[in-house]
């Protein structure tokens, strides 16, 4: 039926097929939802010419920022003693929203993925590093999804930060095994949060 669809059409299916999440069914139902949807198409047209533009990663924990610094790193009132290390901006902003943690973050965008192209340098941990040290960082917390690849991307980083005069604690008794953390509720997220477990003590080699 779909070959009977003017090109443009078919064009917007195929590429809201293309995104995570949204199967070819969904993408045609919201295609056909968006065609009506004068004023709808046109604010979505700007807003995705602007994007890239616009949102770039802050200059220091690769957050989400239209400035150079996010608004988190531009909050002097917060605890530069610990740093809190996410896989992505959306478990900051759940981090965030649950009102437990007043320290700065660090956004991996990535989980390590060797074979995918995922490695050291795709996480920023060079930076990381940097940032550990500049800052005087007495704890570091590794808020990533109990999942394998989570799981191998703190021990990674523990391991890498094995030489540094720096604690390391994960998120632990409250997640499940396997669970990512964006499905976390409050009060799961708030207990693993308490009940972190020391990867490594606060001085050098452990
Ligand atoms: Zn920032």
């Amino acid at each position: 039926m779909e070959n009977f669809y003017p090109p443009t059409l078919k064009k917007l299916i195929k590429a809201l097929s293309s995104l995570p999440g949204l199967g070819e069914k969904s993408a045609h139902r919201l295609a056909l939802f968006l065609i009506s949807k004068v004023s709808l198409c046109e604010s979505l047209g700007d807003l995705l010419k602007e994007l890239p533009q616009r949102v770039k990663l802050c200059r220091i924990c690769r957050n989400f920022s239209e400035d150079d610094l996010c608004s988190i790193c531009q909050d002097i009132s917060r605890d530069p003693s610990q740093l809190c290390v996410v896989e992505n901006p959306m478990n900051l902003l759940q981090i965030e929203s649950a009102g437990i943690y007043k320290g700065y973050y660090y956004v991996l965008h990535y989980l390590l993925a060797p074979k995918e192209g995922f490695g050291h340098r795709e996480l920023g941990i060079d930076d990381l590093i940097d940032l550990i040290k500049e800052r005087s960082v007495r704890e570091v917390i590794l808020a990533l999804s109990p999942t394998l690849a989570g799981e191998a991307t703190s021990s990674y980083l523990a391991t890498t930060l094995e030489n540094y005069p720096v604690k390391v604690t994960k998120l632990a008794c409250g997640l499940p095994m396997g669970m990512e953390i964006q499905f976390a509720d409050y009060i799961t997220l708030k207990r693993a949060f308490m009940g972190r477990e020391v990867l490594k003590g606060g001085s050098y080699n452990g």
